[in-house]
Order: structure tokens, then C-alpha cells, then sequence
């Protein structure tokens, strides 16, 4: 092919929290080459597999490309194609009857960690302008809630403490409960390339014996659930052994003799006891971080699906204050942000508590600002925290959510406990699924609308380091799908809020005007590969480091939060044994809506497995290839033994991705209580020899 032949377009991956950009190469709609450069802020020349090949998804023949409207047939339910205007028609006559029978609050809203920042706005927008309710939330409320919870307690951001540029400076990275190595790969190459070349330590804290932990200077392979007993004791031991950073913590941290009076009952003979840890290397880890120049500290879902997530993640931070580990280069705790704009859907207001820029929805100000921007009085919009995703859920299940919005989430296969999700979807009654696939959410709706993946619209991503990017249309919308911000426009236009957004960048600069967080961000400010993190200034000037000039809390001073250990909502006994384990393939991609689909990295991880320690194995007469029945008090799934040290003990692991059937059948309703994220790692289960 001729140069002259081939389109260049900056794009931003979709596939995780790293947020790389690179050009796609394209000829009308063949992809030719992903080509990342030096100048990519998050990754440079790096990409993962997924990044570089699972992209056969935006050409697959099973893309939706018109609407289509449930209709009851002779032969039960079906859909049939309609066109835009009689589906939005249908969409927004049923929402505003629905709302003026029922009520706002009878109506939910799950925006999408995949769409744009400014659609997430637009989400959000329609929620609490049009129809008067704050139940409106995204796919975060299953991963990062809980670590977010942490960090707002401790330090007043929930967002990573600085850049991925310090993580590969740090003098020591800690990871805990976070398999970077197939969840962040791009992040894991730095921190493998900084551990070989200049000599950065690692530490690992993870039941699962991933290649990170295989590479680590110290691993620590501790019992499912017992991370916050660990870190405790691992906080306790440096303070009572002169490891502190007293300096930081008189000067920067409040709540200090309570925080140590709190640690009274974390002796290292308790977290060896529950966590199966020896004392020795408990002491071992402890010296190494209290002895650190600098330090970072990464999590991930390994530690925010339990009943304790947001404790955890509490405890961790706390860890960082002790050590003075917040405010300079190299420092800071990181949860790993798992979908490419699950931050930007949290930060740009798909909440229940808050709107874009975490201003709280029931501090009348903040409601008197939005409602005065948006041509509103402040009466207009609720003055009450809404629904989450998993209490829209039940709320739906118990018939009193009528209505649900879901754009591009697999809601029904994603949430815990299948069964019961399923039945919330089938009670409801009215659904709206927004998806580029008829997903298996959308099998349960009254009207889907086509919708587009980023390759073919405009807009901005916000990655796990808080880093703002803006991504261009690579080829046409396929079909008569449409970019989302264009259905949600389209949708207020019919329910009387005629927005007039001609291009994503309107959107922006309508946030920026608003929340301060976002003060200074514009599509010129993103032009090329340039990139903002928040906080922004009106005068564009970012923050890629967090705290340098104190905490956010009105007296700048951080504060350490006492949590107390709990044991798990679910733990093994005499009928379920095992404790399963559950987490993310390189290849693959949640749900696999994407990465399942044919072409891309499907073949290269074709079917899934669950993986069973020797030992184990031995002891149940079970080998490589063998196939058993993994059972749980909710469920069953057949499938085949991987025998691997990878696990230990009374711990097996599946990938996330088994939906057919799905994997959820087996996981519980229990939840943490602060967040209400579901506890996936918490399920306990036996294993049937087939
Ligand atoms: Fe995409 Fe994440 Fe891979 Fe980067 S590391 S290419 S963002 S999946």
C-alpha cells in the first residue's frame, strides 16, 4: 500500500486502566497497524497483546447496526428492527411515564466505564436534570469503590497519588492483591524493567503465585481474606520498631495515637495465624518497607472484592502515611483502574453521591451551582444520595425500580449472584441496553440502541493515573450504529432538553465551566498526543503529583483511619472446602463481548479452566485436563483442572470470563457493607470429580 493510501489516527486503547495511545493504521475500515510512538504520555512504545491485536470486534458481523424494540410473537418475545426515531421516541415517552407515576427515584441509570468522559456527563446529565434522580452509577461499584473509599478516608483524592512515571521510580513497589503482569501489562513492563536495570525492589502480598510474585525480591503467599489482618500488623511492627516516619506523621497526619492505640490487637502472631504468613517474613516485608526511600504501593481487585474492601484499601494507605509515603516522587498508593475509563465515569459524575468533579449531591451549594448551570431551581434536582448498580438490582427484583438505563455494562452476567441479577432484569419493567453487541443484558431489554465503540467517534478517556487523553474517529459509525453522546442528545431533545451538542468538545467545555476539577481542560489542551491530569487550573496547569502541597482535607492534614479485622462474609467448611479465587486472562476482557468475539486474541486463549494446586490435585486423584464440577451453595460450573503451583492449599482460581455459563452463578450476595461491591473473592466451594 501506497503511504498516501493509509489513515493515521491517534486513538486510546479501551482495554484497561493503563490508557496507552498509539495510531491505528487503517484503509476504510481494515485495520492495518497499531502504532504506538515515544510521545504516548502513559506507555511510549509499549502495548500489550490486547492492545496491538484484539480488535476484530468493530468489524464483527454480530456489531449491532440498527435498534431494535421487543415485540411478543406465537413464538414468545422477540426483537424486530425499528428505526431511531420510533425506538428514542418509545424510550422517552416510557421514561417520563414511568417518572411521573412512580416517581425519579423509580428509574436508574448504569453509565459506562467504556464510553467517554462526556458521555458519562451526558449519563449523569439525563439522570439528575431530566429525570430527577441521583441513581445513576458505572461498573466501578464492582472494582474500585472500595479502594476509592480508602483513599477519600485517608488523603481526600480517591484517585492514584501520582503517575505511572512514578511507579517506575520508586525505590520499592508493593503490590498488593494486583496481577499487573496480565491486568496492567504495560505497567508490569516498567516495573520489571526498573526491578532489572536499576535495581528496584519488589514486594508481593497475593494468595495466587503470579509471574509478579515469581519475580518479586520478597513474596508473601497469604490466606484469602486475611490482607487487612497483614497490613495492619505490617503497620504495627514499623511503628513499634522505629520504622515510622514520625517527622511526616507530627507535621502532615492527624488521628496518630488513636490510629496506634487502634493497632493494639495487630501482633505479627495474629496475621501469621490468619494469613498462614511466617513471622519472619512478615518482619522480613516490614523492614523493607519502613526502610525504603520511596514507596508504591499498587492494588487491585485482589483486594477490593471482599467484604472488607474499603477497610483494606484504608489499611493500606494508612501504610503509606505511616511511612511518609504520600506527597513526593516515587510515592503513593495506586488501585489499578481495571476498564479504560472507569475513573473518568466515576470522576465525570455516573455516582450516586456525587456530580462531575465529586462535588456531594446533598450539600445545597453544590446543588444551588448545578442547577443554576443548568437553567434549573435547586428544588429541580434530588437532594438525596440515589441507587447503586447493586441496589438498583434488588430494588428491581423486589419490583420497585421500574426502569433501568444500561450503557455498554454487562450488567446481568458482571454483578454477583446471576440468578438473582437475572431475576431483577426479568421484573423490571421497562429496560434500555445502549451496547455495540447484543449483549447478554441486552437480551433482557425492551429497546436496545446501537451504539459505537471509540474507533468511531471523538471524545476523552481518563486513565488509571488520572491522565486525560483525547481519542479521534477512526472510521465511520457501522451501519446506522451512533456514537452514545449522540443517542443521549437525541434522547433529551424528545423529553423537552434540546442540549445543541454538535461535537464532544462542547460537552467539555460545558464541564469545565462547572466543576472546578476540570477548570482548565479543553480539546485544545488535548490536541496531539498532549494529555492533562487532575486537578486542572483554569490556567491548564495539572497535577501529575498528588499532595504535594498537603492533603485534601480543610487543614491540608492527611488522617489515619482505624479499621478492625472481620472474617470473611464466606469462608470454607466441611461442605464447601475450597475457596475460589477469580481474576482477569491477558487475552481477555470481562465479559469478552470483545476479546471473545472471532479473530483477535480468542485464539490464543480459547476456553477456560480452573486452576488446582499438586498437592491438592494429588489428593483428589485429579490431573492436567481433567474435567470436575466446581460447586457452590448458589451454582455449578463443569470445566477442566489446570494443576499449577500458581495456587496453594484450599485456594483455586477461575478466570472471570466463563459466561456460558456464568461464572457468577457460583458467587454470593454478600457485599462490603461501606460500598456495597460485591465480595466475588469470598466464595467457597467443592470440586466434584467428573
Ligand atoms: Fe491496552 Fe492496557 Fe494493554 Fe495498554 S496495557 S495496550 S491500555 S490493555
Amino acid at each position: 500500500l501506497r503511504q498516501a493510501e493509509i489513515k493515521k489516527t491517534k486513538t486510546v486503547c479501551t482495554y484497561c486502566g493503563v490508557g496507552c495511545s498509539f495510531e491505528m493504521w487503517t484503509r476504510d475500515r481494515h485495520l492495518l497497524r497499531v502504532q504506538p510512538t515515544i510521545d504516548a504520555p502513559a506507555n511510549g512504545i509499549s502495548t500489550c497483546v490486547k492492545g496491538r491485536f484484539a480488535w476484530d470486534f468493530i468489524n464483527s458481523k454480530e456489531r449491532l447496526t440498527r435498534p431494535l424494540i421487543r415485540e411478543a410473537g406465537p413464538d414468545g418475545a422477540r426483537f424486530r428492527e425499528a428505526s431511531w426515531d420510533e425506538a428514542l421516541n418509545l424510550v422517552a415517552r416510557r421514561l417520563v411515564e414511568i417518572r411521573d407515576t412512580h416517581g425519579p427515584d423509580s428509574i436508574g441509570f448504569i453509565g459506562s466505564s467504556k464510553a467517554s468522559n462526556e458521555e458519562a456527563y451526558l449519563t449523569q446529565k439525563i439522570a439528575r436534570l431530566i429525570i430527577g434522580t441521583n441513581s445513576v452509577d458505572n461498573s466501578s461499584r464492582y472494582c474500585q469503590n472500595p479502594a476509592t473509599k480508602g483513599l477519600f478516608r485517608t488523603v481526600g483524592y480517591g484517585g492514584d497519588a501520582g503517575s505511572i512515571k512514578d511507579i517506575e521510580s520508586a525505590d520499592l513497589v508493593v503490590l498488593v492483591g494486583s496481577n499487573i503482569g496480565e491486568n496492567h501489562p504495560v505497567i508490569a513492563s516498567k516495573v520489571k524493567r526498573a526491578h532489572k536495570l536499576r535495581g528496584q525492589k519488589l514486594l508481593v502480598i497475593d494468595p495466587r503465585k503470579h509471574e509478579m510474585a515469581e519475580r518479586a525480591d520478597i513474596y508473601l503467599r497469604n490466606r484469602p481474606s486475611s490482607d487487612l489482618a497483614l497490613v495492619c500488623a505490617l503497620t504495627r511492627y514499623i511503628l513499634d520498631h522505629g520504622l515510622a516516619d514520625e517527622k511526616f506523621l507530627a507535621e502532615k497526619v492527624n488521628n496518630v495515637d488513636a490510629y496506634r492505640e487502634s493497632l493494639a490487637p495487630f501482633t505479627l502472631e495474629m496475621a501469621e495465624n490468619l494469613s498462614g504468613v511466617p513471622q519472619d517474613q512478615l518482619i522480613e516485608a516490614a523492614q523493607m518497607i519502613g526502610r525504603a526511600g520511596s514507596v508504591c504501593l499498587l492494588w487491585a481487585m485482589g483486594i477490593t472484592q471482599h467484604s472488607q474492601g474499603a477497610d483494606t484499601s484504608t489499611a493500606l494507605s494508612n501504610l503509606l502515611l505511616v511511612t511518609g509515603n504520600y506527597g513526593r516522587p516515587g510515592t503513593g498508593g495506586y488501585p489499578m483502574r481495571g476498564h479504560n475509563n472507569v475513573q473518568g465515569a466515576s470522576d465525570f459524575g455516573c455516582l450516586k453521591n456525587i456530580y462531575p468533579g465529586y462535588e456531594y449531591v446533598d450539600q445545597p451549594a453544590v446543588r444551588e451551582k448545578w442547577a443554576k448551570a443548568w437553567g434549573v431551581p435547586p428544588e429541580a434536582l434530588s437532594d438525596h444520595f440515589g441507587l447503586d448498580n447493586f441496589e438498583m438490582v434488588a430494588e428491581a427484583g423486589k419490583g420497585k425500580l421500574k426502569a433501568m438505563y444500561v450503557i455498554g455494562e454487562e450488567t446481568a452476567v458482571s454483578d454477583s449472584n446471576a440468578a438473582s441479577t437475572q431475576h431483577g432484569f426479568e421484573n423490571i419493567d421497562f429496560l434500555v441496553v445502549q451496547d455495540i453487541f447484543l449483549s447478554r443484558t441486552a437480551q433482557f431489554a425492551d429497546v436496545v440502541l446501537p451504539a459505537c465503540p471509540s474507533t468511531e467517534k471523538d471524545g476523552t478517556f481518563t486513565n488509571t493515573e488520572r491522565r486525560i487523553q483525547r481519542f479521534h474517529q477512526v472510521m465511520p459509525p457501522l451501519g446506522d450504529s451512533r456514537p452514545d453522546w449522540q443517542i443521549l442528545s437525541e434522547l433529551a431533545a424528545r423529553m423537552g432538553h434540546d442540549w445543541g451538542y454538535t461535537h464532544p468538545s462542547q460537552i467539555m467545555d460545558e464541564v469545565a465551566g462547572i466543576a472546578d476539577l476540570f477548570a482548565g481542560v479543553s480539546y485544545e489542551r488535548l490536541e496531539g498526543w498532549k494529555s492533562l491530569q487532575w486537578p486542572v487550573a483554569e490556567d491548564g496547569t495539572d497535577t501529575p503529583l498528588l499532595y504535594t502541597d498537603g492533603f485534601q482535607f480543610p487543614d491540608g492534614k492527611a488522617r489515619l483511619h482505624p479499621v478492625q479485622w472481620q472474617a470473611p462474609a464466606e469462608d470454607a467448611d466441611s461442605e464447601y472446602d475450597l475457596m475460589l479465587d477469580n481474576g482477569r486472562m491477558l487475552e481477555h476482557f470481562q465479559s469478552t463481548n470483545q476479546s471473545g468475539r472471532d479473530g483477535g486474541t480468542k485464539p490464543m486463549s480459547p476456553d477456560w479452566f480452573v486452576e488446582i494446586g499438586p498437592q491438592l490435585a494429588a489428593e483428589r486423584g485429579l490431573e492436567d485436563g481433567s474435567w470436575v464440577r466446581v460447586v457452590s451453595r448458589r451454582g455449578a460450573l463443569e470445566l477442566r483442572v489446570v494443576v499449577t503451583d500458581r495456587v496453594a492449599g484450599n485456594t483455586v482460581f477461575m478466570p472471570i470470563h466463563h459466561v456460558k455459563p456464568n461464572m457468577n452463578r457460583l458467587t454470593g450476595e454478600h457485599h462490603d457493607p461501606v460500598v456495597n461491591t460485591p465480595a466475588y473473592k469470598e466464595t467457597a466451594v467443592r470440586i466434584e470429580k467428573l
